[in-house]
């Protein structure tokens, strides 16, 4: 008894109709869209950047320069790269950086009256610089500290 109360009564439809033929009718609407065509064709600028447009930059000056690095302290067995002779380099000194630190310690530490221009001449702290005895060409550079 109680179920039939939370059902209630069947509701009838309304009795909604259309006058046939009445004066107003449902006017299909016109040929309305919306501007997506207009918004796609804007700036929109979304999509990610084509892999084929970067250009890659492989090209290096081909200039021979031999490795600085394989210099040592001492005159090196080599050939020239500019006169292709099989020299031994001739080296000389040069102020370095080491040379500079080695001064300014023997500053800090107390030792002056000239002690502290030792380092300038003392080779172990000097850069070496390795030419060819032959055409006298820059070879290369040994550096105590870079
Ligand atoms: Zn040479």
């Amino acid at each position: 008894m109680a179920s039939e109360n939370t059902k209630g009564e069947p509701s009838a439809p309304p009795s909604y109709q259309e006058p046939p033929g009445g004066p107003y009718q449902h006017e299909p609407p016109p040929n309305y869209e919306p501007p997506k065509e207009g918004y796609q064709s804007g700036c929109y600028s979304g999509y990610p950047p084509q892999q084929g447009y970067q250009t890659i930059y492989t090209q290096q000056p081909t200039v021979i320069v031999m490795n600085e690095s394989s210099f040592g302290p001492t005159p090196k067995h080599t050939v020239c790269q500019h006169c292709r002779a099989e020299i031994d380099t001739s080296i000389t000194y040069q102020v370095g950086g080491l040379t500079w630190l080695a001064a300014g310690m023997l500053c800090l530490f107390g030792s002056w009256m000239g002690c502290c221009l030792l380092p300038f001449c003392m080779p172990c702290t000097m850069n070496v610089v390795h030419d060819c005895p032959v055409c006298h060409q820059y070879l290369g550079t040994f550096y105590r500290l870079e």
